[in-house]
């Protein structure tokens, strides 16, 4: 940390106030530090936003799972031990929805703005930002729909030829609920495997009865609306799957889904075609349907998918989904405390950091509210341990491979695997999460006493 930025005189700049800018303010003025938080809106829209309020949600009103089995449960239980202002709000704009946290979104915005516009630390600032400022500490938390005059300027500042794309994501699921019985692990004509190792595919073989249904339902789907309001070209490689099928029935077969080299290792015999799975972290607890980009709805993603053989009753951690997304390549430009490597004034926050959704927007704010507090109040940026949800999103932002790097939702797959048994007895899957998340838990709440002793 050099000298100059430890000092609370320090000027900090937050641009944008939507999830994450907005608790990143939040976190610094509950430190007694001022901040100056600047946003477009309502002078400047996105495509996407329809008010001038702080913390709009751009589409969907939830938060999703609120318990904690599941990993945003623990993420959501993790931002309300650190105070967060995004939580406080969303439980107070609560509304009906069994175990999921929904928002009523107009009265969610209003109560972070009023409790952003009531803290006197925080000075709002509406207007666009066209230049990252020069002086003081910067956070950069502008959003996948940074408008186009600060892109320029965050693509000059990291070296990126472009940073956005229309953006097809590929579902990733989880390792344990596929069908073992029913698919293989083989590589390409056996490339890059050492002798005795099984491969980094995993394959789901299809028959031609198979194909021929799958096919035709891919291209059957119901699909998301096509938002024709960003002028962005496709990027390279990311055509979906259901487009490709609409081509030809045979052209998947000779793109993504092809079986030639695929032989299944103890038969010998050629499928007609394969789904390919590939490994998506280092633990091999999240695989990622590899071509498989799609703008099917949620619901059809889930139908379709589960006609593939082996993934009957697979989970999805991530579901496809083709937006146009503003992310920066952090595990190259960013270290652990979400500064840039080459010019540690300035910090990046929320969607722009390569996570995704509304909560993990959020978290990284809240994270890097924290570390701008340290860095002015001549302390070295404190992580949380990486067995903590918030630990495991930093350890992905900055520590992902950089070749493959996608935006990612927390999930379980993220963070170190639980407790299996308990003496004798195998514990079952929610038994296991539990246990991932108490123990997530008991880690964030020592790190956070060591803080404050
Ligand atoms: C179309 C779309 C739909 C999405 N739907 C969902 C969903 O249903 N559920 C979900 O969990 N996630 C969804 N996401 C993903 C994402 O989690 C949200 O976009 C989330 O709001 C990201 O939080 P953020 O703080 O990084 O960005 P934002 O919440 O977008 O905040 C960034 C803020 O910066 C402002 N800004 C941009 N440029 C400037 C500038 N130059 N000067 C000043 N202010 C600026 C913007 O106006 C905005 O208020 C969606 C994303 C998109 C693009």
């Amino acid at each position: 940390m050099t000298d100059e930025l430890s000092s609370t005189t320090q000027t900090i700049h937050i641009i944008g106030a939507g999830l994450a800018g907005s608790e990143a303010a939040w976190q610094l003025a509950r430190r007694g530090i001022a901040v100056r938080l600047y946003e477009m809106r309502p002078h400047k829209m996105t495509p996407a936003h329809s008010s001038g309020k702080c913390a709009e949600l751009v589409c969907s009103n939830t938060f999703r799972a609120d318990h904690l089995e599941n990993a945003v449960g623990l993420l959501h239980e993790e931002m309300r031990r650190m105070d967060s202002l995004i939580m406080g709000c969303g439980d107070k704009a609560r509304i009906p929805a069994g175990t999921a946290l929904a928002v009523d979104r107009e009265q969610f915005s209003e109560l972070v703005t009023a409790a952003l516009e009531a803290e006197p630390l925080i000075e709002m600032v509406y207007g666009e930002v066209t230049e990252i400022p020069e002086d003081g500490l910067v956070l950069i938390a502008s959003g996948p729909l940074t408008s186009d005059a600060l892109y320029e300027q965050i693509k000059a500042l990291t070296g990126e030829d472009r940073l956005c794309f229309f953006d097809a994501i590929a579902p990733v699921l989880d390792a344990e609920s596929i069908d073992m019985k029913v698919c293989y692990w083989k590589n390409r004509y056996d490339k890059n495997v050492d002798e005795g190792e099984a491969g980094d595919y995993l394959n789901c073989p299809m028959n031609e009865t198979q194909y021929k249904v799958f096919i035709a339902e891919l291209v059957a789907a119901e699909k998301v609306a096509f938002k024709g309001f960003e002028d962005i070209p496709f990027f390279d490689g990311c055509m979906p799957i259901e487009e490709m099928a609409e081509r030809g029935e045979d052209t998947p077969r000779f793109g993504p889904m092809k079986p030639v080299g695929l032989e299944h290792p103890e038969t010998g015999q050629r499928a007609y075609a394969v789904v390919q799975l590939r490994r998506d972290n280092r633990m091999g607890s999240l695989l990622n349907m590899v071509g498989f980009q799609t703008k099917m709805t949620y619901g059809e993603q889930k139908r379709v998918f589960s006609m593939i053989p082996g993934l009957e009753h697979a989970e999805f951690f991530r579901l496809g989904s083709l937006h146009r997304n503003t992310f920066i390549k952090s595990p190259a430009l960013l270290n652990q405390s979400l500064r840039l490597k080459k010019e540690p004034r300035i910090l990046f926050a929320g969607q722009i950091t390569g996570v995704e959704g509304y909560v993990e927007s959020a978290s990284m704010g809240l994270m890097a509210g924290r570390f701008l507090a340290d860095i002015v109040q001549g302390r070295e940026p404190s992580c949380p341990p990486e067995d903590t949800a918030h630990g495991a999103l930093l350890a992905h932002v900055s520590g992902a491979r950089v070749e493959d790097f996608q935006p990612m939702n927390i999930n379980f797959g993220l963070l170190p695997s639980g407790k299996k048994r308990e003496g004798k007895r195998r514990l079952s899957r929610a038994e296991r999460r539990r246990s991932v998340s108490d123990r997530a838990l008991a880690s964030l709440d020592a790190w956070l006493q060591q803080g404050d002793s």
